[in-house]
């Protein structure tokens, strides 16, 4: 294999052709956009401060590039890929790693909380565009193991999960990072480090897991139906969803007037707390 700088990343050239010798050409609609910029994958492992004791989850290896460097830095790494085709690469690129675990699955459908081994995780991956939110989002609510994630998503997606209330981007998506984390976007990552590129600019964020009010799971109900109704008054769009919607709104001191984009994640909460109280 060749080696580009320090440490295994692979390069454009090197990718192109393991995949030519595999008979592979990149899935479209498995989000296959590799990277083949050893510097960003450094750059991603940097960002996720490992050190030799730190248990790693990949969504996606791919072609292992990113795989390789994390086992590196880090103690073990479990990593899953849903291309079966991919298996030949990986089992060559990752034959000298015995800290990592290549599970060939469709993580979309599994349970991280059950699959990972007990003790704390760390999430890095170049995620596939298609399933990747979903797969952090569900993370957060359900996989408390997993309590740092340091993940490549599409630009837009970065800025939906980090978006402030009152911005046009805030939604669903944002109440659910700001319930469970605190998150920060690390760097954003042109489409010419990918191979093939995509037509849009990524960025790597970084969500640090917080304690979870116990009424997270409710607060997100809420949200989930003020943003299905975002234009409406939360008076109407909460009205299916909360007994005697105006009062309820008022004593978690919510405005029945504001719209689900006003609302910050606590206030949420305040108006599940408020449900619980009556
Ligand atoms: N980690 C590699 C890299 O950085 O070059 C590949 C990243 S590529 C953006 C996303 C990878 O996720 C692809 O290899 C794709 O086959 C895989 N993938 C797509 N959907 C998946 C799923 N549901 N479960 C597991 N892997 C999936």
């Amino acid at each position: 294999m060749i080696l580009v700088g320090e440490g295994p990343a692979q390069a454009r050239n090197e990718i192109r052709s393991m995949l030519a010798d595999a008979g592979h050409r990149p899935n479209q609609r498995l989000g296959q956009n590799f990277l083949v910029d050893p510097n960003i994958v450094r750059k991603i492992v940097a960002t996720a401060g490992l050190d030799a004791g730190t248990r790693v989850v990949e969504i996606g290896a791919g072609t292992g590039t990113l795989t390789g460097t994390l086992a590196e830095a880090a103690h073990r790494v479990i990593a899953y890929e849903i291309d079966g085709s991919l298996e030949p690469i990986l089992a060559s690129v990752l034959a000298e790693r015995d800290n990592v675990e290549i599970r060939i699955e469709d993580a979309a459908r599994i349970d991280l909380d059950v699959e990972l081994p007990e003790g704390s995780w760390t999430m890095v991956s170049n995620l596939p565009y298609n399933v990747g939110t979903g797969i952090v989002l569900d993370a957060l609510r359900g996989a408390p193991r997993i309590d740092r994630f340091v993940v490549m998503v599409q630009r837009e997606v970065a800025d939906r999960m980090l978006a402030a209330p009152g911005t046009k981007v805030y939604g669903l998506p944002s109440v659910i990072v700001g319930l469970h984390a605190r998150g920060v976007r690390a760097f954003t990552v042109p489409p010419h480090v990918f191979e093939p590129q995509p037509t849009v600019a990524s960025a790597v964020i970084v969500l640090d897991r917080i304690d979870a009010p116990s009424q997270a799971p409710r607060a997100i109900e809420l949200a989930s139906a003020a943003f299905g109704q975002r234009r409406k008054m939360l008076r109407r769009s909460l009205s299916l969803v909360v007994e005697r919607t105006e009062e309820t709104l008022l004593s978690a001191s919510v405005d029945p007037t504001a719209r689900a984009e006003d609302l910050s994640p606590g206030e949420f909460v305040a108006i599940a707390r408020a449900e619980e109280a009556r």
